[in-house]
């Protein structure tokens, strides 16, 4: 499965049966049942230029990989290892370019707060990949917005609790298409900002993060064995902060199409 190419990825992700079909063929299991008794829709992103999408397997997140970031969330960029959290691959809400979608604004939350992230998706996956190669399992990357309940985040980690209910909850991942590396090249530098409203909140240089993207897949492989449509949102910079029902979030990475969500 390390090897495993796109072609094989989708093969693999249409065998699942994870489409509108109901009733579709699993890998044959030990005593011969193959087919699943209802549809689950397989989450997918858009790939710009490609009438394919991107099957999403699992939804990584790197904590606190901008130092102002970490400082304020209160721990120390320089001493601590890079962390991972995940979201559920349904989580993704594709938001199109050019328009602007509308975000539910999620239950249970008085301090909805925003984080503008580089997401890399992979097309190959493997344990223990060196640094060096990790850059070679991107298929490409997109925009997106690791949305965080922030006070069930706060209030959770207070209790030495884990954080999932504040950051993993349906659409809590808005994203635009993926962008093949082999159109737009690796991301290792540039503009990141995100405006609520017209007005500035967000803004850094993709080059501030502590730890790469490359740094992040061989980190994460040691934990993990990566497959193809895992994506892994690379982190936010400083000065994230909350949305209200009506705000409008514009994000922005240098060389992708921005990224237009309103809360509603
Ligand atoms: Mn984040």
């Amino acid at each position: 499965m390390t090897t495993m190419n796109r072609r094989d990825a989708l093969r693999a992700a249409g065998l699942m049966g994870l489409g509108a079909v109901a009733g579709c063929t699993l890998p044959v299991t030990a005593d011969n049942r193959s087919k699943t008794i209802f549809a689950v829709p397989q989450a997918t992103i858009p790939i710009v230029g490609s009438d394919e999408v991107f099957p999403v397997r699992r939804i990584y997140c790197i904590g606190r990989n901008y130092a102002a970031h970490a400082r304020e969330m209160g721990s120390d960029p320089n001493r601590e290892p890079p962390f991972f959290f995940q979201k559920p691959s349904d989580a993704v809400q594709f938001v199109t370019p050019g328009q602007t979608a509308d975000h539910p604004y999620p239950p249970l939350t008085k301090n909805y707060h925003y984080e503008i992230e580089l997401v890399a998706a992979l097309n190959k996956g493997g344990r223990n990949i060196p640094i060096g190669e990790a850059l070679n399992h991107v298929y490409g990357y997109a925009i997106g917005l690791d949305m965080t309940r922030r006070d069930l985040q706060r209030a959770m980690g207070d209790q030495k609790k884990p954080w999932e209910i504040g950051k993993s909850f349906d659409r809590s991942a808005p994203i635009g298409p993926i962008h093949p590396v082999a159109k737009v090249g690796h991301f290792t530098q540039g503009g990141i900002w995100l405006k609520v409203n017209g007005e500035t909140k967000q803004s850094a240089d993709l080059k501030m993060m502590i730890w790469s993207v490359a740094e992040q897949i061989a980190k994460l492989s040691e934990a993990f064995e990566l497959m193809p449509g895992d994506i892994i949102y690379s982190g936010t910079p400083e000065n994230v902060g909350p949305v209200v029902r009506g705000d409008l979030m514009e994000g922005h990475i240098d060389g992708l199409p921005n990224l237009s969500v309103r809360v509603v």
